[in-house]
């Protein structure tokens, strides 16, 4: 049982209505933090139990993460909220922006400074596409390093000529390849035991970038710290990030900017494809919130759905069922889907799959 209070988060990004997959997530965010019994699965008593008592006592929060502004669309921030309650899916306070936090994230960047793990990077755009290691399925990009030699170069041989005048970005410098520094492992609720090399499968990522914008990694270990998160939940793109961020949470507590940061419990998701297997983009308005509300479909259905996309089937032919997400809590459990971990695929008649849910 979950007994101990767990501080989870909403974290969308505001960059256009909440398609299914957003929904998806934030759903599976919510469940982990309010079911009662997210890791042990439910044992059958749910029915005698009652809704009530299978609802947990965590915490929820949302955080808008609206740190690149130049993504952020004006009032998806309001339309994510609103779907959000017409989902029924609840947060305690008031919104965290992102945007309004760049101060923490300045205290941050000085505070690693400190400790000679940052230095500036002039590589361009195109610099990168043109020597960068081929994307992994994730979309993660390896930089490979020459600012960094340079940094080392420039270091050893005293030049203090000011590089630092032209336009840059400031990177981490993660252990070396075979420093035993550079092994993360964690334990993650989906896909089990993880161990990432940084140096290998990381590598020195952005913290801010050449326009002043404070990176995703940054900002979302930094909040997730200050607000107190404890229960992470995010798309499996992020897995071999989650290696990062623990290491960067260390980091940043050796270096005093904060006491201890305490451990999380991460679950990663599979992602969410279309049929035609391309991922769904929320600036291609695929069948998104706006479009499915508009189109007369019940809360219920589109909990439903997601619950069946997280492995929950409590109908007789597996497929989904009608539900508000109080009703999916007794439901839920992290086993649902650790027996699947395969991305999932969205049917193209979204529409008509959702209205068919009874
Ligand atoms: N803002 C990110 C997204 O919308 C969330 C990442 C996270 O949960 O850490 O995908």
């Amino acid at each position: 049982m979950n007994t101990t209070m767990m501080t989870g988060r909403f974290a969308p990004t505001p960059s256009g209505r909440m398609h299914i997959g957003n929904v998806y997530a934030l759903f599976a965010a919510w469940l982990s933090v309010n079911s009662r019994h997210a890791d042990t699965g439910s044992d059958g008593d749910a029915g005698d139990a009652g809704v009530g008592a299978d609802a947990g006592n965590g915490r929820m929060l949302l955080r808008i993460e609206d740190v690149d502004v130049s993504r952020a669309v004006p009032d998806a921030d309001r339309w994510i909220m609103d779907d959000l309650n017409w989902l029924g899916l609840r947060w305690q306070g008031e919104p965290v922006y992102q945007s309004q936090r760049l101060d923490i994230y300045r205290q941050a960047v000085d505070s690693l400074r400190a400790m000679m793990l940052v230095y500036p990077c002039f590589c361009s755009r195109s610099d990168l596409r043109a020597i960068s290691a081929p994307q992994q399925d994730d979309g993660f990009v390896i930089y490979p390093g020459t600012c960094r030699r340079l940094a080392l170069r420039r270091r050893s041989d005293g030049d203090a000529s000011n590089l630092a005048g032209k336009r840059h970005s400031l990177r981490i410098a993660v252990p070396d390849e075979h420093s035993p520094r550079a092994e993360v492992g964690f334990v993650d609720r989906v896909f089990g035991e993880r161990r990432f090399n940084l140096a290998r499968e990381v590598g020195d990522v952005v913290l801010r970038r050449s326009d002043g914008l404070y990176s995703y990694h940054l900002a979302s270990v930094v909040d997730d710290v200050l607000m107190g998160v404890d229960d992470v939940v995010r798309g499996r793109d992020l897995l071999r990030s989650t290696a990062l961020h623990i290491w960067l949470r260390e980091q940043l507590a050796a270096s005093g900017f904060w006491n201890d940061a305490p451990p999380v419990r991460y679950a990663h998701l599979p992602l969410i494809d279309t049929s035609s297997g391309i991922r769904l983009a929320k600036r291609k308005h695929s069948l998104d919130m706006g479009v499915i509300r508009a189109s007369h479909i019940a809360p219920e259905q589109v909990i439903g759905y997601c619950a069946w996309l997280l492995g929950i089937r409590p109908g007789s032919d597996g497929g989904p069922v009608a539900m508000s997400a109080q009703e999916a809590l007794p439901l839920f459990s992290w086993r649902c889907l650790r027996g699947d971990t395969a991305d999932r695929t969205v049917d193209g008649r979204l529409l008509d799959v959702l209205r068919a849910i009874r």
